[in-house]
C-alpha cells in the first residue's frame, strides 16, 4: 500500500517529463504536488522519505492537524493550499503554508499581505482564475482579472509579489480548453506561474505551460 504510493508518484513524474519534453520544456519547470487532504501521516511519510517535498492541502484546519510535526522533521517541506480561504484562517494559512494557490478577491490579498508583514513570511501567490464562470467555484472571474492583479501588485496597493495563475476547469468541459485560456490569461499579466492540471489531466496542462500541477488521487488512490 505505501510503496504503491511512491511508485504511483515516480510513475507520474516520469509521465511529466514526457510531456514536458514533447512541448520543448524542462522537466525540472514543473511542480508536482503531491495533494494530501484526506489522507493522514502514515500516508505521507513514504513519500516524505523518498524525498518527495512539495505537499498540497485543501483545508487549512486539516493541514494544522498533520503538517506541523511533518516540517518540524522535513524542515524543507513545501506545503501549497489550494483551497479556498476565510478570513479568519489567513494568520493560520500564513505561519503553516509556503504557497497560497487560491487567492480569490482583494480582501484575502489585503490579509495575505498583512499576515506576512506580521509574521515576517514571504509565501509564493497565485490568483485563482474561475475560468469556466462557475457560480459554486471560488476564483475571480476572468472579467475581473486585471483590476485585481493590479491591485495586488501595485505598490499603492497590496504590493504583492504574484507568481501566477491557478484554475480548476468545470469537470464536464475539455480541460484542454481551460489551459490554453489561463496561459494567456497569464502572458497578458507578465506572470510566469500556472497552476493547473490534477490526476486526470495533468499531462494536458504540462503541455500547455503547467508550471506546478497538483496530483491527489492518481498518487494515494480514490478518496
Ligand atoms: C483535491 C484537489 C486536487 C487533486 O485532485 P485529484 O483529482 O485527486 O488529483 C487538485 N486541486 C485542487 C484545488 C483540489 O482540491
Amino acid at each position: 500500500m505505501t510503496n504503491s504510493s511512491v511508485a504511483a508518484l515516480q510513475e507520474i513524474k516520469s509521465r511529466i517529463a514526457v510531456a514536458a519534453r514533447e512541448a520543448g520544456r524542462e522537466p525540472r519547470d514543473v511542480t508536482l504536488i503531491a495533494v494530501t487532504k484526506t489522507f493522514g501521516v502514515d500516508a505521507i511519510r513514504p513519500l516524505l522519505q523518498s524525498g518527495h517535498r512539495d505537499f498540497g492541502e485543501n483545508r487549512v484546519q486539516e493541514a494544522q492537524s498533520k503538517w506541523p510535526a511533518l516540517k518540524a522533521e522535513y524542515p524543507d517541506v513545501r506545503l501549497h493550499l489550494i483551497g479556498p480561504l476565510q478570513s479568519n484562517k489567513v494568520g493560520d494559512a500564513v505561519a503553516l503554508f509556503d504557497a497560497i494557490h487560491s487567492i480569490d478577491r482583494l480582501k484575502i490579498a489585503g490579509a495575505i499581505k498583512m499576515a506576512m508583514v506580521f509574521q515576517c513570511r514571504d509565501l509564493q501567490l497565485f490568483v485563482q482564475v474561475n475560468t469556466g464562470e462557475e457560480p459554486q467555484k471560488s476564483g475571480v472571474v476572468p472579467a475581473d482579472l486585471s483590476k485585481v492583479l493590479d491591485m495586488c501588485r501595485k505598490p499603492e496597493g497590496w504590493d504583492l509579489k504574484i507568481a501566477g495563475l491557478m484554475c480548476i476547469p468545470p469537470v464536464e468541459e475539455e480541460p484542454a480548453v481551460h489551459f490554453a485560456f489561463l496561459e494567456k490569461l497569464a502572458k497578458e499579466a507578465g506572470l510566469k506561474g500556472l497552476s493547473m492540471g490534477m490526476s486526470g489531466d495533468y499531462e494536458t496542462a504540462v503541455a500547455f505551460g503547467a508550471t506546478h500541477v497538483r496530483v491527489g488521487s492518481a498518487i494515494f488512490g480514490a478518496r
